[in-house]
């Protein structure tokens, strides 16, 4: 059963079915983080996410952000992209697409998988590997307007 995650700007009621849907216990402070997160497309980090919350909710202690964002990935709620270990950002789109990020401004923008031409790849001989997702993460620069 695959939800419509293409859907953005959920109510706190809408977020709490949600959650429950996802098998998952709708605490207070996961209904804020969820709420947050999946106001729209966005590539946020735990950071980002931690500080928007304590600006605009009670506070909220960093371990309750990142055991929840784990909850959250491992529930399909939202997707991890790990770039490198240091830049890792939560997306709320959780369709497959792929990513384009602007180096003059470190913007993460999102691609839909009809823009590019993927290999369809199903096993990487290498490794002799099974593939599940191809995704692609493209860098370079956007003219200014
Ligand atoms: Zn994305």
């Amino acid at each position: 059963m695959e939800l419509d995650q293409a859907k953005f700007g959920l109510c706190k009621r809408e977020v709490v079915d949600l959650l429950r849907e996802k098998d998952i216990n709708p605490t207070t402070q996961r209904i804020e983080i969820a709420h947050l997160i999946l106001q729209k497309p966005q590539h946020l980090s735990a950071d980002e996410i931690l500080a928007e919350l304590n600006r605009e909710y009670e506070q909220v202690s960093q371990a309750t952000v990142y055991n929840t964002l784990r909850v959250f990935v491992e529930k399909n709620v939202i997707r991890e992209l790990v770039f490198a270990p240091d830049r890792i950002y939560y997306d709320s789109n959780t369709r497959h697409h792929h990513h384009f990020i602007d180096v003059e401004t470190g913007k993460i923008y999102d691609i839909s998988p009809d823009c590019v031409k993927c290999p369809e790849m199903s096993y990487v001989d290498d490794l002799k590997a099974e593939v599940f997702e191809v995704s692609l993460l493209m860098k370079g620069r956007i003219p200014k307007a």
